[in-house]
């Protein structure tokens, strides 16, 4: 809950300071002149570096083992506009002249690049929740137990980090907005759900934050699925009650100030 406020404010700041930003990015390379441009040059600066910190991203997710060849996809928000990674390209090819965006109704502002087909999933999370990043991957482990189970077992306290035992949303075809609506049901109180048979959807209030979730997630499943394969011995899982407790715990964990 304190996260979801702490979302909203961060987006509420973005979103003041880019309130132009539709207008600007349009052309995010671009040059303007006149009287907006400190603002718009401002504007179009924070959406080359949030491009710039999503190729990395979704790189990321191909050099980890989380996705194979140019399946997933990421995308983060810039105040109204949300930039995604275009469907279908290898990642390593991205270069900052291919920012991809879309406005929260799903009309490109950005770019020419067709955007992910998975546009439903994202622009479902931005509208119901103040994230400002996704990530989805096909990561193996997360998508082998999507295939077992419609809950993963409390193997792991990090299951607090995602805010709860993570849900399966039952299986729907790629880019359809079924499956965008399953999501977000599995989605509810939660930053993260495994999708049936195809993967893992994770938001947060930064792409780092959206990622890590993740890694988390894919390592969690891991352990669940280890755990799991000797025959006769059942692993022992957590309680809802020991879970809350590290939910509270984790409010203060790291390093403080
Ligand atoms: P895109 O290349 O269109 O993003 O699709 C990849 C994917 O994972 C679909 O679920
Ligand atoms: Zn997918």
């Amino acid at each position: 809950m304190a996260e979801q406020r702490d979302d909203e404010r961060r987006t509420a700041d973005v979103q003041r300071r880019t309130a132009d930003v539709r207008g600007s990015a349009v052309d995010a390379r671009g040059s303007a002149a006149g009287a907006g441009e400190p603002r718009r040059g401002t504007a179009r600066r924070e959406v080359a570096r949030a491009w710039d910190d999503l190729v990395t991203t979704a790189r990321r997710t191909v050099s980890d083992g989380l996705v194979v060849g140019t399946s997933g996809n990421v995308s983060v928000r810039v105040g109204d506009t949300v930039l995604v990674t275009p469907s279908g390209v290898p990642y390593d090819r991205l270069t900052p002249d291919d920012v991809t965006g879309v406005d929260l109704d799903g009309r490109q502002v950005l770019g020419t690049l067709v955007p992910t087909s998975e546009l439903p999933m994202h622009l479902a999370v931005y509208r119901t929740t103040g994230a400002l990043a996704v990530v989805h991957t096909h990561a193996v482990h997360a998508t082998a137990v999507s295939t077992l189970v419609t809950e993963l077992p409390l193997i792991h306290y990090m299951a607090a980090a995602l805010g709860g035992p993570v849900r399966v949303a039952p299986y729907a075809t790629y880019g359809s907005d079924e499956l965008a609506e399953n999501m977000l049901h599995a989605l509810t109180g939660r930053s993260g759900c495994l999708l049936q048979n195809h993967g893992t959807l994770t938001h947060g209030s930064t792409l780092a934050q959206a990622y890590d979730r993740t890694a988390q997630l894919e390592w969690m499943c891991r352990l669940w699925l280890t755990a799991s394969s000797l025959p006769g011995l059942t692993p022992s899982l957590l309680s809802r009650e020991q879970l809350t407790e590290v939910e509270e715990r984790l409010r203060g964990y790291g390093q403080r100030g």
